[in-house]
This record gives structure tokens, C-alpha cells and sequence, in this order.
């Protein structure tokens, strides 16, 4: 069946949905965006996604061509039209169409397209079994706070992870995890310490790392937001990463060796139901 896809003001089957070649989304990775996921036809954390959106479009000069009311409403359309009961919701703002040049065109309209995707988000293999991931170099360019479109030093990643027989990269800079490909990365320490890099311009601010620390904090959890090593991965008692999508899911293995018990661990499984329980309960 096909999905409706909003494209700059109307709602078409996806076959009809149509963006310009002269668009900077294509041309530069001129554009920013955002993954909210749909819980019981609902949304997960509407507000903080949309407030990093208007974060990233402020970084780049970038305007939203609609109200945060109107986003809201598009995304209930489409999830309504949709039919989505588990899955997400895909924004894109990019700056719009106009004649190839490296400076911002000033007269270009950005353009603003969403589209859903349905997905079995709380049954899944990887929270059940765990993930196994390799480290790789962090290829990515010094700003990735910004939640641009232009993703392709972590698909480069994440093909690594897949030819060498693993699920996902986790990306090391000056022999520290940044992140993972597309997620937020953790250890929890032998001493039950959850260990997660700080905010700055090296990860993007995850919303689901936001509500995770926040959750842990008020379970009595110890967090520290600092750089940590691969070999203090290997040392933990346990790792799991974060992300819209996949909300927490545990890490058993990196480059090879059984991160703690080599199964998923309880901090990892109780933070998940925490977080799901916390999602459903605040959905809109
Ligand atoms: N880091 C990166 C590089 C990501 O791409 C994502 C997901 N888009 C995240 C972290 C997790 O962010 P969120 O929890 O907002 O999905």
C-alpha cells in the first residue's frame, strides 16, 4: 500500500511526491531533519524534536516553512493517513531550489517534506539479544550537533560494520567513542556508574539520551558525562546506546570481545522499560 508523503503544503501518494533537482537538499546536503518515533499512534517526545529542529535550522540559517502547531498537525495527518500504530515520522527541511552556488541563496523557499514509516519498535531482535558493534574512525565533520541530511560518513561507518558481519559502528576520535552511527553510545561501569560523552559539537544531542539521563537520575542512578575509551568498554559491566527509534538497546560485543556477561545487561533493560513506560505515558 502506498503512504501519503507531505510535500511543501499538500499530501500525495508517495509515487507523486516530487522535490526539485535543483533543490540544496540534493545538491549540498543543504538541509536539516528529524526522526520522531509513533508509540500506540502517538508521538514520542514531539517537543523535544521539535526544538532541536529549530536548533539545526538556526545553526544553518535555515527558516521552517510552517508553525510548530502546523508540524504537529502534519505529523497526526500522516500518522492518521498512514495508519501507523508503531513506527516513525521523517522530516526534512532543506533550503530549497536555486541555481547552483555555494552562498546561501537568498530568494530560495525551503522546502519541507515528511513521510512515515511503520516498524515494530518495542518487539525487536536487537533489544531482545543485544547488538554486537566494531569500532572505525569517526569520519563525520566537526558539527555534528547539527542534525544535517548529509549522512554519508556514517553510512560508510555502518557498511564497515556490515561487511565485517556486526549491526553497527561505534565511531572513535582521539581514542574516545563519540557515538554510534545513528545513536547515542554507553557504558555502565563495575561500579554501576552509566558513563555517556558529554554535549558538545563532536555528537549529536540525542532527545533519547536527554530523557534517558534525566529517567536514570530520578531512579537513583549514578551518571557521569565524559569521553570513554574502547578499552574501558571492553572493562565494563555492561554497554547499550540510545536513539529515537530504538529507545535503549543493549551492546553485548565490541571489536570482538563480550562486553561484560556478553548478554544484555539490567541496567540496559531496566532503563528501556523505564524509558517505553515513560514514552507511552506522555505521548501525544
Ligand atoms: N547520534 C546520531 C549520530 C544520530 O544520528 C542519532 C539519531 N538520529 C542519535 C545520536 C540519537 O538521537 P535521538 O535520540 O534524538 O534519536
Amino acid at each position: 500500500m502506498s503512504r501519503t508523503v507531505y510535500v511543501n503544503g499538500v499530501y500525495v501518494p508517495e509515487e507523486e511526491a516530487r522535490i526539485s533537482v535543483f533543490d540544496r537538499g540534493f545538491l549540498f546536503a543543504d538541509g536539516v531533519y528529524e526522526v520522531t518515533s509513533v508509540l500506540g499512534g502517538k508521538l514520542i517526545d514531539f517537543a523535544g524534536h521539535v526544538a532541536r529542529l529549530h536548533r539545526s535550522l538556526g545553526e544553518l540559517e535555515l527558516t521552517l516553512p510552517v508553525t510548530d502547531a502546523e508540524l504537529l498537525a502534519i505529523h497526526r495527518e500522516l500518522v492518521a493517513r498512514d495508519g501507523v500504530e508503531e513506527g516513525m515520522v521523517y522530516l526534512q527541511v532543506t533550503r530549497g531550489a536555486a541555481d547552483r552556488d555555494f552562498a546561501y541563496p537568498e530568494a530560495a523557499v525551503p522546502s519541507l517534506v515528511l513521510f512515515t514509516q511503520s516498524k515494530p519498535l518495542i518487539d525487536s531482535a536487537s533489544a531482545r539479544n543485544g547488538i554486537r558493534v566494531i569500532t572505525v574512525p569517526d569520519l563525520r565533520w566537526a558539527r555534528r550537533d547539527i542534525k544535517t541530511v548529509q549522512l554519508l560518513a556514517p553510512s560508510i561507518c555502518k557498511m564497515m560494520a556490515k561487511k565485517a558481519g556486526k549491526d553497527d559502528a561505534w565511531m572513535v576520535e582521539d581514542g574516545f567513542v563519540t557515538e554510534g552511527t545513528s545513536n547515542n553510545a554507553y557504558i555502565v561501569t563495575t561500579d554501576g556508574v552509566i558513563v555517556t560523552r558529554q554535549l558538545g559539537t563532536e555528537i549529536l544531542h540525542g532527545i533519547t539520551r536527554a530523557a534517558v539521563l534525566r529517567l536514570a537520575r530520578e531512579a537513583q542512578m549514578k551518571v557521569e558525562e565524559r569521553p570513554f575509551t574502547v578499552e574501558e568498554t571492553k572493562a565494563a559491566a555492561e554497554a547499550f546506546f540510545t536513539s529515537a527509534s530504538a529507545f535503549v538497546t543493549p551492546v553485548i560485543e565490541i571489536d570482538g570481545a563480550a562486553v561484560g556477561a556478553g548478554t544484555p545487561g539490567p541496567v540496559a533493560t531496566r532503563l528501556r522499560e523505564i524509558y517505553i513506560a515513560e514514552s507511552r505515558a506522555h505521548a501525544i
